[in-house]
């Protein structure tokens, strides 16, 4: 096995230890440089492609990490090259370290943004604390702009705090917003075009998802799947233009509509159709690494955190992870099957 103390050599900086070591590649050249970690399983909404009504079988606290071995992950990941850091669920809003993990986050070396998908329901209460810590961008899921429908989708109530948070994100200083909708037929496919027309004055991105198929009831077999060519030619036909946006690495399609404000993304995260720009590494809320969302290898940093190994050794294992990861999310979903129950279970 390399020894990654023969590449690391940790030289003293103005006092300091340097520990920075070389990136993250894979044998396909990927490099990864954005961390997504998942803060917990657990949920204030029940979405009918994510989770069942009666919940899922939730680890108990002491399985997922905790803020100091987040912190500590955090910390080894910057080292590695890591430069973006997502926290995401479950609903991460619902830890009570939200705010903590975000500021620790802002002020780790080589950390340039610090991001958060939230449901929302939770923002509006705190999009001020997690503002001062120097959080860079959120991601609200929100699939529906209309009361039933959201009763429908979540199974619970709460349209109007979505709302409220997304025009309290907007008023913010906060750089990047973002709406995430999944797309599905015959529940919101009649609404894209009501999605769009909100970049035309706002500054946010609208991110139409392809549903993937995470959960239990696997609602994604029923008919209800909408793929992302469709989702672009649906778009196209109803509006004069559709204007690709070049971006230097993207692992979805952006446009601009007319001469909006904002932006329109569409992610083909089922057909996996841009997996060759992949440079996410994802960290479950119980600490397993995976190197790919369909990835059914699960290298466990927090058991290795836990028995004390060094970070020199976390370090080897997050490079021999990232090594092992398949050309795209097809053959890595064909390595196993999938027993997940929910998309919460891998941070989404
Ligand atoms: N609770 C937070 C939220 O909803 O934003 C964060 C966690 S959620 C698992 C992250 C994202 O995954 C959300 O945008 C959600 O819509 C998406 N998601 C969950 N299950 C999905 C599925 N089966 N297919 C596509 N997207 C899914
Ligand atoms: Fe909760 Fe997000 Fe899953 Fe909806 S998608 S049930 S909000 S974790």
């Amino acid at each position: 096995m390399r020894m990654i103390e023969n590449i690391i050599t940790p030289t003293p900086i103005n006092g300091e230890l340097d520990q920075s070591a070389p990136p993250i590649i894979d044998r396909f050249g990927r490099s990864f440089n954005y961390l997504r970690l998942a803060l917990n399983e657990q949920c204030n909404l029940r979405c009918i492609y994510c989770m069942p009504e009666e919940g899922i079988d939730f680890r108990s606290k002491d399985k997922l990490l905790t803020t100091e071995e987040i912190f500590r992950l955090i910390e080894i990941a910057s080292q590695m090259g890591v430069s973006k850091i997502r926290f995401t669920g479950g609903e991460p809003l619902l830890r009570k370290d939200i705010s903590e993990l975000v500021r620790f986050s802002h002020h780790c070396k080589g950390i340039e943004s610090v991001h958060l998908t939230t449901n929302g329901l939770l923002l509006s209460k705190q999009i001020d604390k997690l503002e001062t810590s120097g959080l860079s961008g959120i991601n609200i899921s929100l699939d529906t702009l209309t009361p039933k429908k959201f009763s429908i989708i979540t199974r619970r109530d709460g349209l109007d705090l979505v709302l409220n948070s997304l025009h309290k994100a907007m008023e913010s200083t906060i750089q990047s917003i973002k709406l995430n909708v999944v797309a599905m037929r015959g529940f919101n496919d009649d609404e894209l075009m009501d999605f769009v027309y909100l970049t035309e004055k706002n500054n946010i991105t609208v991110r139409f998802i392809e549903l993937m198929p995470f959960d239990s009831h696997q609602i994604w077999k029923t008919g209800k799947f909408y793929g992302a060519d469709h989702i672009v030619s649906d778009i196209k036909n109803q509006v004069d233009e559709l204007n690709p946006i070049d971006g230097s690495r993207t692992e979805h399609h952006i446009f601009r509509v007319n001469d909006y404000t904002g932006k329109v993304a569409v992610i083909p995260a089922y057909s996996r159709s841009l997996c060759g720009a992949c440079n996410r590494i994802r960290i479950t809320a119980d600490g397993k690494l995976l190197n790919c969302l369909y990835s059914q290898d699960e290298t466990n940093l927090r058991d290795a955190m836990r028995t004390g190994k060094t970070d020199m050794m976390i370090k080897e294992m997050i490079y021999g992870t990232m090594k092992k990861k398949f050309k795209d999310g097809w053959e890595a979903q064909n390595q196993g099957n999938d027993n997940r129950e929910s998309m919460t279970q891998i941070g989404g």
